[in-house]
């Protein structure tokens, strides 16, 4: 049955587990019955989490409500050090993560809009380097894991800010390689195969750098950064499966 799992996992892509959620967790759970560890977001606790990637890393995936590792993170920042689920807030939700849109949805405190490129579960589609919206708009934005995709991150970012209300504030997260001080792009390198052999993946289109936090400022961005190890213990961290190493970026817009 492992076996069979980590097939699942490894070789359908997410969206369709997603699309499948119900019949899959059904199917698997009861092969991850135990307490060993929790998910912060589902509020689940099972033997393991399912493998997910490439290699079907083991302990990963919540068979509750398929989160990986950085939306557990970033739902514990949401939850515990910010006010978003208790602060009225005008949100936008570039493509919405599934663990994460009929919770948003839900909260009375929130005006929710969800956006993608094409998605048809979203309510606008648009090209985030040229977002058809006027400016200071949104209280809080979350963009996650898209800037490593499109053609120019620095006009994203760019957007993103000028539709942000002045004091709001943004989660914009990408995978940020530590080995790398600078962001790596190529504009040449644009085949597949050879983007992700450069980038890490079939359509990223540069790896971030340490430097990520710098290129928010550079679209004007102020930058706190969110350490998980400062507020959990090791065991903790291991119980909700984050990953120790992902810093959270809160880029905020300070009043000009
Ligand atoms: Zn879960």
């Amino acid at each position: 049955m492992n076996k069979l799992i980590r097939f699942f996992v490894t070789h359908i892509p997410r969206p369709a587990l997603i699309r499948f959620s119900f019949l899959f967790v059904a199917l698997v759970r009861p092969f991850y019955y135990g307490r060993n560890v929790e998910c912060p977001i589902c509020g689940r606790r099972f033997r393991s989490f399912l493998p997910y990637g490439n290699q079907g890393q083991p302990n990963r995936l919540c068979p509750g409500c398929l989160s990986l590792e950085r939306h557990r993170l970033m739902w514990f920042y949401l939850n515990h050090f910010s006010q978003f689920f208790t602060t009225p807030a005008k949100v936008l939700h570039v493509a919405p993560e599934q663990p994460f849109i009929y919770r948003f949805k839900e909260c009375k405190n929130l005006v929710y809009h969800t956006a993608d490129l094409l998605s048809p579960i979203a309510d606008m589609h648009f090209n985030i380097m040229q977002i058809p919206l006027d400016d200071n708009l949104y209280d809080v934005v979350f963009c996650n894991h898209v800037l490593e995709h499109v053609n120019d991150d620095l006009a994203a970012m760019k957007e993103l800010y000028r539709v942000m209300k002045p004091d709001g504030w943004a989660i914009l997260q990408v995978p940020v390689d530590p080995r790398r001080t600078l962001t790596y792009e190529d504009k040449s390198i644009t085949r597949p195969k050879e983007r992700a052999k450069a980038f890490g993946q079939y359509d990223h289109l540069r790896v971030h750098g340490l430097d990520y936090p710098q290129r928010l400022a550079s679209a004007g961005f102020e930058v706190d950064t969110f350490d998980i190890n400062d507020h959990l213990t090791p065991v903790e961290i291991a119980r909700y499966r984050l990953d120790p190493s992902e810093l959270l970026y809160i880029a905020r817009k300070k009043n000009p």
